[in-house]
């Protein structure tokens, strides 16, 4: 195989380390030999000269290499790769999985076999890519989830090091201080901000501008399920099912970042929400990749111009999604949100919200196929498909989670009856995260395309579509956004008067 991945492209590291180019964040690590730290690409500090920098794929591969996190631009806490969220191959899907804490529950044996590979095949290609295997990348992520820990609560240490995943607090001061210079106690003294109290954190989300928030916090918003999911204050608000408890998440546009108000009942699944947060806003996005493909389109590049870094939203749980779409089939989006609303109310556990009005956890699959589908008032083969779709996914024979593969998860979904392209295709775009997904025959989608004079059938569409590969998933976003819905809007504070639109019933 070529080496055709960036930091293989001396030349082109050094230009963008020379320019700090924020757009390179997470591609590339910058390691400096003479001072034995490392670097996110846009550091502020006076770039190094080019013949003292080495570059790695990795943070866990330049910590590897024995070199320190930079204290200026804590280039650990960079978005994502944007590769782990595009690509569908098996390192993509080890990072997925390592990103959601699959390590910190059953170690490198557990994510080989969520993977289907042995645990030598794994290591052997994570090391390949990657510079560092799967434990090396797991600690890296723990020491982040730690330092947001020790920065941003008042937990006590040995709290921090078990939330965090650490199997002693030993080796927890051990692997701050090597990664980050300092030990535990430095970091929380240099941290001045205001700590709040246990179980609530704030922290800030960082992503790749431009970042366009009002059709992506808009769609949350419009099909919100009551209970489950809800606008506040200027936030996105949801109920989370984790794997050590359950947790509500507020989510609230800034200009640079994302901010993150979140009540844990276990602090262990820190690490789990902040990714499931990150592709739930898609903030791994490589905006500038996008809107340089898209703009080749004559019909699309002035609706790219006028609002770049359009996002696509996703899911925080893959499976609500999925049974979410079947309920949404041929129905309005506020039509979706009532029948979701019932079945949340009736199945899903209840949770406390003293900050908003949030009750449920939506209901988990297996909860669903165990319910009597008839109490659902929809057609009786729409209540089939539900059921059928709902057995599957408790059942463990479709995989959509972040491990799963995308084509054999839409092989599967189609083997049910009931489940056509439209679906599948929307399960992959906003559940799997498969940023080239493309629901052609989406009653929105057509209705924008034959407006912007675009080719209006399925057909002549995916053909026209072609072009815009491997990002039609926003190309799907830039469409829709055309329309006159509430999806595409933060909705108005109250005060405020409110938009009427002749789509939102
Ligand atoms: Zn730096």
């Amino acid at each position: 195989m070529t080496d055709d991945r960036i930091h293989a492209d001396r030349d082109r590291c050094i230009r963008a380390v020379q320019s700090k180019d924020a757009r390179f964040d997470g591609w590339f690590f910058t390691a400096v030999r003479t001072t034995g730290i490392y670097c996110r690409p846009s550091c502020p500090v006076v770039p190094p000269k080019p013949e003292n920098m080495s570059f790695f794929p990795s943070a866990a591969a330049a910590q590897q290499a024995g070199f320190r996190a930079c204290k200026r631009c804590r280039p650990d806490a960079s978005p994502g790769s944007p590769e782990w969220d595009v690509r569908a191959d098996v390192v993509a899907r080890a990072m997925r999985l390592i990103a959601d804490g699959v390590m910190d529950n059953g170690g490198v044996p557990a994510l080989a076999s969520r993977l289907g590979y042995s645990v030598r095949q794994v290591e052997r290609q994570l090391v390949a890519e990657l510079g560092a295997g799967p434990l090396a990348l797991a600690r890296a992520q723990r020491a982040q989830t730690a330092r947001l820990l020790v920065e941003t609560t008042a937990l006590p240490m040995s709290d921090v090091a078990f939330a965090a995943g650490f199997a002693s607090i030993r080796t927890f001061n051990d692997t701050v201080r090597e990664v980050f210079a300092l030990s535990p106690s430095q970091l929380r003294e240099r941290a001045s901000r205001g700590a709040p109290g246990t179980g609530s954190l704030s922290l800030r989300l960082p992503f790749r501008a431009p970042l366009q928030p009002d059709n992506l916090f808009g769609h949350l918003a419009a099909t919100a399920v009551p209970g489950v999911e809800e606008w506040r204050d200027g936030a996105y608000r949801r109920t989370l099912r984790l794997p050590h408890g359950h947790g509500i998440v507020a989510l609230r546009p800034q200009p640079d970042h994302v901010s993150c108000q979140l009540a844990l009942t276990d602090l262990r699944d820190l690490a789990s929400v902040i990714s499931r947060c990150r592709r739930l806003l898609d903030l791994d996005a490589d905006p500038v990749a996008v809107g340089d493909v898209l703009s080749a389109d004559r019909v699309l590049a002035p609706l790219v111009r006028k609002a770049p870094g359009r996002r696509v939203p996703r899911s925080v749980d893959p499976q609500e999604f999925a049974l979410r779409a079947v309920l949404g089939q041929q129905v309005s989006t506020a039509a979706g949100r009532t029948h979701a609303g019932r079945l949340a109310a009736a199945l899903g556990e209840p949770v406390d919200d003293p900050a908003g009005g949030l009750s449920r956890l939506f209901p988990t699959a297996a909860a669903l196929a165990a319910a009597d589908p008839a109490g659902l008032a929809m057609p009786r083969s729409r209540r089939e498909t539900f059921a059928r779709l709902a057995h599957a996914l408790a059942g463990g024979r479709i995989d959509l989670s972040v491990g799963g593969d995308w084509s054999e998860a839409r092989l599967r979904l189609a083997s049910l009856a009931g489940i056509g392209t439209w679906t599948i295709e929307t399960i992959a775009m906003r559940a799997l995260g498969d940023p080239d997904a493309f629901p052609a025959s989406d009653l929105g989608v057509c209705a924008a395309a034959r407006q912007a004079g675009l080719p209006a059938t399925p057909a002549a569409l995916i053909s026209r579509a072609a072009a815009w590969r491997p990002w039609r998933s926003y190309a799907v976003q830039y469409l829709w956004a055309t329309g006159d819905h509430a999806i595409n809007r933060l909705p108005a504070e109250p005060g405020q008067p409110r938009q009427e639109s002749k789509e939102d019933t």
